[in-house]
């Protein structure tokens, strides 16, 4: 069930803390058909409308070589969500749970995760389908598909193993 800012039955705030321990540059903007949360799809589908993805000209170079790749991964701020939920019922019916096992957008570092089909570029702006935010997201990288990429070599006898001394 879709929310915008309340806070429902069964769930927990915490208050935020009085810092920042990073700072973002947001590299663009994202174009969608969607302007209220109650009509966005909980998840992109890659046979959804198709969307743009507008890079600051400041950015644009960055895109040499991304036609290689059919499938990306984006990431974006989802600038209107809450940050201090991390106790969240997503179905609002007295049942909650940590905000660490949701896909929820209401999350302390609200950043959200499509993977996308690429349909087109045209100069700074990447045409995908497969988006599910707001019109006028901001975009916070593009990578291409992390599926693309041959899994790591098997653990080898004698490798390095977290616990090790
Ligand atoms: N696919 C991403 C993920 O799994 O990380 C986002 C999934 S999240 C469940 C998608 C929902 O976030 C939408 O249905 C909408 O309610 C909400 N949403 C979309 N854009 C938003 C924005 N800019 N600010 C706050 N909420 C947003």
């Amino acid at each position: 069930m879709v929310r915008l800012n309340e806070i429902r039955q069964g769930e927990r705030s915490v208050d935020l803390p009085d810092r920042f321990d990073a700072s973002l540059y947001f590299i663009g903007r994202i174009r969608t058909p969607w302007t209220s949360r109650l009509e966005t799809p909980r998840q992109g589908r890659l046979d959804g409308p198709t969307c743009r993805l507008e890079l600051d000209a400041h950015w644009a170079d960055g895109l040499s070589g991304i036609d290689a790749f059919e499938r990306l991964e984006v990431l974006y701020w989802l600038h209107e969500s809450r940050r201090d939920l991390v106790h969240q019922s997503p179905r609002n019916d007295g049942e909650a749970r940590g905000v660490f096992s949701l896909r929820t957008p209401v999350r302390p570092n609200p950043i959200g995760t499509s993977i996308v089909r690429l349909v087109k570029i045209d100069g700074p702006v990447l045409l995908v389908r497969g988006m599910d935010c707001l019109d006028g997201t901001p975009l916070v990288d593009v990578k291409p598909d992390r599926t693309l990429f041959e899994p790591l070599a098997p653990a080898q006898p004698g490798d390095f193993q977290v616990g090790d001394t």
